[in-house]
């Protein structure tokens, strides 16, 4: 791999600062990450490297593309933030462009992925008590197993991973959790007449990549609508081309009642979030009841744009519809030579690996270290599972010279 200069600090001393002064709420590769152009990013003595992980999928567009750094630095030295007490000339027009972009009525802004669940959330049990006639504090949202959703207190409340909630309770009220891709569940869930939402990730990235039996979630917004329980779509994660669609809903072509983005609405650049919903849902919320210091703000408003401009102007839903059949093809053929991996799992360029061996193993680890020294990041999630996410903006030749790293690596891995 080529190198390049990058840096004042040695990999080793940032690694020891982050270690001494930082909370320990994360656990890393030991990679130091300097600069990032497109698929690439360097390290700190300037080794250079495919990003298989797109910082979970906010990167979709590319590190540092230059139409959204662009927007990003013209308008830093313009105007960043007034607050929501005044109006300012960038946040109307992104509302236009993304409520026309999504098919949506509106739009509330917020800054992170956790926010906007939480703003999802708070919409839904307002249209209950106000719209559906749910009595007051009595409305329930259902959500899956192993659902990611965030790391507010009201979002691990109803996360059933230890890891994430255990001795931060006690938990916020109003959730029933039944399993995902099971419609028969949700149908004996949804008989309970103060449901008011179900909240569900089109496919659930953390907990491993599992993506739905065909028909879920056009069965399941099907049912919500039959009971007038709101379709809440968390694609924070799946959303902008991820999935080889602008949506991962689009692949069944469901309208949500209620969409939730974060991540890639920026490109990775800046934090931006979003709600979005019609009039009849998000017509609940008024001046007061909800928001945020930054929440469109005119630097969030115009990277947005940009950002969703890159989307559509570099056809990045087509290219991760077809490079994904390419890598999950490429995938099969490896794990037909080796016994190290179970299978390969996916849609469009958001895929997994299944590591054969037992949960609480260190194989993915060591596999994603090994795949480091070779140049290649991704980082192992829920199980002995891999993630493969890499950005969009890839190319065939790119994408093929990965697969030759990882099949190298996985063929050379001695556990
Ligand atoms: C990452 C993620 C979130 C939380 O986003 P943050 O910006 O980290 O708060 C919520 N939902 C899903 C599906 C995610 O992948």
């Amino acid at each position: 791999m080529e190198t390049m200069a990058t840096s004042g600090i040695s990999s080793k001393e940032a690694m020891e600062m982050e270690n001494k002064y930082g909370a320990h709420n994360y656990h890393p590769l030991p990679v130091v990450l300097a600069k990032g152009e497109g698929v690439y990013v360097w390290d700190c003595e300037g080794k250079k490297y495919y990003d298989f992980l797109s910082a979970y999928s906010a990167v979709n567009q590319g590190h540092c593309h230059p139409k959204i750094v662009g927007a990003l630095t013209e308008q830093a030295s313009t105007l960043t933030l007034t607050s929501r007490a005044f109006y300012n000339d960038a946040l109307g027009p992104y509302e236009k462009y993304i409520t026309t972009y999504f098919g949506f009525d509106k739009v509330l802004p917020m800054n992170t992925g956790a926010e906007a669940v939480e703003t999802a959330i708070k919409i839904c049990r307002k249209w209950a008590y106000e719209k559906k006639g749910i009595p007051e504090n009595e409305a329930k949202i259902i959500v899956c197993e192993n659902n990611f959703h965030g790391r507010t207190t009201t979002i691990i409340s109803f996360s059933n991973d230890p890891v994430a909630n255990k001795n931060f309770g006690p938990y916020t009220p109003g959730f029933i959790r039944i399993p995902y891709d099971d419609l028969e569940a949700l149908e004996e869930a949804l008989k309970d007449e103060s449901v008011a939402g179900f909240l569900v990730e089109p496919i659930q990235g953390e907990a491993g990549v599992y993506v739905p039996t065909d028909g879920y979630l056009s069965g399941a917004a099907r049912m919500c609508n039959e009971r007038n329980v709101l379709f809440i779509a968390d694609e924070v994660q799946t959303g902008i081309a991820r999935t080889g669609d602008l949506l991962a809903v689009n692949h069944e072509n469901v309208n949500p009642d209620i969409l939730i983005l974060g991540k890639a609405v920026s490109g990775g650049v800046y934090p931006v979030s979003a709600v979005l919903a019609d009039d009849d849902v998000m017509n609940v919320i008024g001046p007061g009841q909800h928001g945020s210091t930054f929440g469109g703000n005119p630097l969030a408003a115009k990277v947005a744009v940009a950002a969703l401009e890159v989307v559509k102007d570099e056809n990045l839903a087509e290219n991760a519809s077809y490079l994904g059949k390419v890598f999950r093809a490429e995938m099969d053929r490896i794990i037909s030579q080796t016994d190290l991996v179970n299978a390969v799992r996916g849609r469009g360029l958001l895929n997994a690996i299944l590591i054969n061996d037992t949960e609480d193993s260190s194989t993915a680890w060591d596999i994603c270290v090994a795949l480091k020294e070779n140049g290649l990041l991704a980082k192992p999630t829920h199980g002995n599972i891999i993630r493969f996410a890499p950005p969009l903006v890839m190319t065939e030749d790119q994408l093929r010279e990965c697969v030759t790293i990882i099949e190298k690596t996985l063929m050379e891995f001695k556990k």
